[in-house]
């Protein structure tokens, strides 16, 4: 018996991505919808196949409750609604599968975090990259000191925004601009790399004067993470350039590139180093697997077998305090430390 989600929010990612991706789930299947909008539901429900008595609208969305087929509720909603679908899901005995960044606040992602502990219920933040082949293949050749210690990190996220992108480019609803979005993958990979938790970060932020898009939030940020065991992160996100999602681990005795490293598809490794003195270059071949699939499947193993996710509301809580951090230093132009946070499972 597969486990059942309900999908809240029928957007881009919804209807694009996570609805497609249960098509090569092995775990888990779309049972219930959640939507503002019943034409939209109605289209999306025939497609895949729920029932219209399990479509729900967000005012209705509690009654979840008395509906034994939905085990799991994904949230796929703007940035701030998280917080009030988290919670009112959770009061419905329901597991919570949230989309990143998981809130707008530390104090959201704490309220979050006691009431799935309060309603025995696992929150698990998507984190898809934590889940994905060749991003795994990485971390463990960092963890393994494949080649050396690592040294220095440096992460790219950039794309050139559509003018069209409403609820992003407002503060109250995205909670931020660039960094909580996009810049996210940097720094949550970073740590997901190294396995250890920054202890100080310095920030840059700038918007473009005059572009419509910034007025709320930032367009760019540069953001430097120092570790406990030396090594530094360089990473870069922005709204108003061309898309680049890459990034390249520096270690004593070799290089491993991902370029691009946070798309949906086509990712690419390459590792660069000079065993016998001659320098060689190594493409480990790419399994393609549906992010968003296993990232489903992970939640409904979870639940399966009464298991913390890989990815839990802490780690959520550990970004969202790093990225206060970050806005922080920015606004103050000097470096923001750490105090220690959540440390990473070894596996799942
Ligand atoms: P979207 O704008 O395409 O969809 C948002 C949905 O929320 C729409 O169906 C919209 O109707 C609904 N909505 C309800 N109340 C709203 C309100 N007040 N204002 C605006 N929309 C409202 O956004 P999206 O790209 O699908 O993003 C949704 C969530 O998924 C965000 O948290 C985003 O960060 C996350 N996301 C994650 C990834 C990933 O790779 N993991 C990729 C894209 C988006």
């Amino acid at each position: 018996q597969r486990v059942g989600y309900a999908i809240v929010g029928l957007g881009h990612l919804t209807l694009g991505e996570i609805l497609p991706a249960f098509g090569q789930s092995k775990h888990a299947k779309p049972v219930a919808l959640v939507s503002g909008d019943p034409d939209k539901m109605a289209k999306a429900a025939k497609q895949y196949g729920i029932k219209p008595s399990n479509c729900y609208s967000y005012q209705n969305y509690d009654k979840l409750k008395d509906n034994p087929e939905v085990q799991v509720i994904y949230i796929v909603l703007p940035n701030s609604m998280h917080h009030e679908f988290t919670i009112r899901g959770a009061k419905a005995g329901k597991h919570i599968l949230c989309e990143k960044p998981m809130a707008t606040s530390v104090k959201e992602c704490e309220e979050m975090i006691a009431a799935c502990q309060k309603a025995n219920v696992k929150l698990m933040i998507a984190y898809r990259i934590q889940y994905e082949p060749l991003n795994r293949l990485a971390m463990k050749s960092v963890r393994d000191k494949q080649y050396g210690k690592v040294k220095l990190l440096n992460m790219v996220n950039t794309q050139n925004q559509a003018h069209d992108q409403q609820w992003r480019h407002k503060k109250a609803l995205a909670g931020g601009g660039a960094l909580p979005d996009i810049g996210l993958y940097c720094l949550n990979t970073s740590r997901f790399l190294l396995g250890e938790e920054p202890e100080e970060v310095f920030a840059y932020t700038y918007s473009t004067p005059g572009d419509d898009r910034f007025k709320e939030i930032e367009e760019n940020v540069s953001f430097t993470l120092r570790f406990p065991s030396g090594v530094i992160s360089q990473c870069l996100s922005g709204y108003g350039s061309f898309n680049a999602k890459s990034y390249a681990v520096h270690a004593e005795t070799g290089t491993i590139k991902m370029d691009p490293a946070f798309s949906y598809k086509g990712l690419k490794q390459e590792r660069v180093h000079a065993p016998d003195g001659k320098q060689q270059t190594e493409q480990p071949s790419n399994p393609d697997k549906q992010q968003f699939a296993l990232e489903i499947d992970h939640m409904a193993e979870c639940v399966r077998q009464n298991k913390q996710p890989y990815t839990p509301g802490e780690e959520g809580l550990q970004d969202q305090r790093i990225m206060e951090a970050i806005y922080k230093s920015a606004k103050e132009g000097k470096p923001v430390k750490l105090t220690a946070g959540v440390g990473k499972l070894d596996a799942f």
